[in-house]
């Protein structure tokens, strides 16, 4: 949420120059539409292009926020969402694309039990949790200079940070969404390079993740924001990989038409550059893993000798 309210900067602008369009990709698992607060698109332009370009599964996403006032907080009733999806899944299905329904929660630490209820209360078919900026954040556009300011980057990244962890160590996740998407707000005072040169800053998210069993989100929107690269980098994603992490995700997060799949196909090249040959993934029920198409499959990991395809 708040993805575009409070981006005064214009970052998002970039969404409708994406020229690369992903084609003949059996997933994308992080979309917006017109039920979500900052989002307009209603779900059948997703599924058209879906069709289009050979997209074979769409997981819907919108946003659930818990903090009464949020936009999300109760933006449109749960079993509206439901029956707006379920029914654009009966009437794609035909066309060869599956629509899922799923969420893209909030995770706020001071509402993990009404999140946790709901989630009891709520069956979706993949649920993504993910920390946000919200006015009051540190990171907001109006104080993230102060917040910055004489501060070591592990002080600075440590609220967001924080919240990352505890959302990943709560269990609550399918999987953890956009691991530093704080970044898009904290450039320029920190750069994406700045981070990169500060790995140890998410050794222990990557080992919560481990842990949990929470799968990785390879999220693309970076590469079309201030950010300039995936949420998380590569770097992380293979550190993930060798640290046992062997659950991962990618998808656009788009809100806007033409974001649908915007920088999918090198999402799923960091995805198998780092090692991994499917994606995590669960429609209802049980975790499931989606192959990645074969023209990734010849690319080996860090950990990995060079193999041919299949
Ligand atoms: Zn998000
Ligand atoms: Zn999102």
């Amino acid at each position: 949420m708040g993805e575009q309210q409070l981006d005064v900067e214009g970052a998002w602008l970039t969404d409708a120059m994406d020229t690369e369009q992903a084609r003949d990709l059996p997933l994308d698992a992080h979309l917006h539409t017109d039920l979500s607060p900052d989002s307009e698109v209603p779900i059948d332009l997703y599924a058209a292009q879906a069709v289009e370009r050979g997209i074979a599964e769409l997981a819907i996403t919108d946003h659930v926020d818990f903090e009464p006032g949020a936009p999300a907080f109760d933006f449109v009733p749960f079993e509206v969402r439901e029956r707006t999806v379920r029914e654009a899944a009966e009437r794609w299905a035909p066309h060869g694309v599956a629509i899922r329904f799923g969420a893209e929660i909030t995770y706020d630490s001071r509402f993990e039990e009404a999140i946790r209820d709901h989630l009891r209360r709520h069956a979706y078919d993949y649920v993504i949790g993910s920390v946000h900026v919200y006015a009051g954040s540190p990171y907001s556009h109006q104080r993230v200079g102060s917040w910055v300011a004489g501060r070591s980057l592990a002080e600075v990244m440590a609220p967001y940070f924080d919240e990352v962890e505890r959302a990943t160590r709560c269990g609550l996740f399918d999987t953890l969404g956009h691991l530093d998407f704080v970044k898009r707000y904290l450039v320029p005072h920190v750069t994406a390079e700045d981070l990169a040169a500060a790995p140890e800053l998410y050794e222990r998210l990557l080992v919560a993740l481990v842990e949990t069993g929470t799968a990785l989100e390879v999220n693309t929107s970076g590469l079309r924001q201030a950010a300039g690269e995936t949420y998380p980098s590569g770097a992380v994603v293979a550190r993930f990989k060798v640290l046992g992490g062997n659950r991962i995700s990618a998808g656009s997060d788009a809100h806007q038409k033409d974001a649908f799949a915007s920088g999918l196909e090198a999402g799923y090249g960091v995805a198998a550059a780092a090692g991994f040959r499917e994606l995590a993934f669960r429609r209802g029920g049980e975790r499931l893993a989606v192959s990645l198409p074969d023209r990734f499959r010849i690319r080996s990991g860090p950990n990995e000798a060079a193999s041919p395809s299949l």
